[in-house]
């Protein structure tokens, strides 16, 4: 019996946002808005995400014994996700300090924190968090080593989804496990070390060779791209207004997960993952965005 349908193994960060009217060059103080503070990290939008669309989640995550912790604690709790796997201390919380000017451009600056010191013992001590879940899923916002043992770490008939970002090249250990591997353009780039053919479809071929038993290329607005030993399929995109981006991949990400978790066919999950990204895109900010599963049916 699984107690939980996806258990995220992956980051929690305080994004701390001013909006400015020029970003600062060197030297340089700007007077900006008043601050902003949400919570994110890949891995903390992740089980946000699954949460919401009802998915039973755990998140293994490192936080700093600090109020960006509790208040990621608060926002997780919220969404229904499982905090029992949530660890404090060795560093202060995670946090990306961000400035946006009115053209939404962007300068970030991320102090991974305590995410940098959620390690392969944290895994190992982890074990009953393991053998209770359907999917696991990770990104790179924790050491690759923790990512190396988590894949170790995985229980008999559990899955394991992979979403290298930020994206730099694999361990073979890694990439045999992913199921799937889940890559927008640029990480396929990364992984790939050059992307040889033009087309989305050469990209996920040339991954497949590199051993995941599936791979998923996101494609933004242009949709996605399923890929595994039987053949590719092109997911379209659904149409909606986008607002802001942030966080979709992530919402993605969460969504094919628990739904191939729950044994629905690659293209099927993808397609649904395709509506929770849509969703998400609809609104501002990257947790707060993330949809339900009545306003996913309301698509
Ligand atoms: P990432 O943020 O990791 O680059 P994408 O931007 O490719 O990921 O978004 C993930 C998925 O979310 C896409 O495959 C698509 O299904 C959906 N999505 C993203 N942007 C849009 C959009 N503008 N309109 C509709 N769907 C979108």
């Amino acid at each position: 019996m699984h107690g939980y349908d996806l258990l995220v193994v992956g980051s929690a960060n305080a994004d701390l946002v001013i909006g400015v009217d020029r970003r600062p060059a060197a030297g340089e103080t700007v007077l900006g808005s008043d601050l902003a503070t949400h919570p994110g990290g890949k891995g903390a939008n992740q089980a946000v995400a699954a949460a919401r669309l009802g998915a039973r989640t755990a998140l293994l995550a490192r936080v700093g014994d600090d109020a960006h912790g509790r208040l990621l604690g608060d926002s997780l709790r919220a969404a229904g996700v499982d905090t029992a796997g949530i660890l404090t201390g060795g560093a202060p919380t995670g946090v990306a300090l961000i400035t946006v000017d009115p053209s939404g451009d962007n300068s970030i600056v991320v102090s991974p924190g305590a995410n940098s010191r959620l390690s392969p013992a944290d895994v190992r001590a982890a074990g009953s968090l393991f053998r209770a879940a359907r999917v696991v899923s990770a990104q790179l916002e924790i050491p690759l080593e923790t990512v190396v043992e988590t894949v170790r770490s995985l229980a008999p008939g559990s899955r394991f989804v992979l979403n290298p970002s930020p994206p730099r090249p694999l361990p073979a250990e890694v990439l045999a496990a992913c199921d799937p591997l889940i890559v927008n353009e640029h990480e396929a780039r990364v992984v790939l070390g050059d992307l040889a053919g033009p087309e989305p479809e050469d990209w996920a071929r040339e991954l497949l060779a590199l051993g995941p038993r599936s791979v998923v290329v996101t494609l933004g607005a242009r949709g996605a791209l399923v890929a595994d030993a039987d053949g590719t399929a092109r997911i379209p995109a659904v149409r909606v207004a986008a607002v802001d981006t942030t966080g979709a991949g992530d919402a993605f990400t969460a969504a094919l997960a628990w739904r191939l978790g729950l044994g629905e066919p690659p293209a099927v999950a993808a397609a649904y993952a395709a509506r929770v990204g849509a969703a998400a895109v609809t609104k501002e900010g990257a947790q707060v965005s993330f949809p339900t599963a009545e306003e996913v049916d309301a698509l």
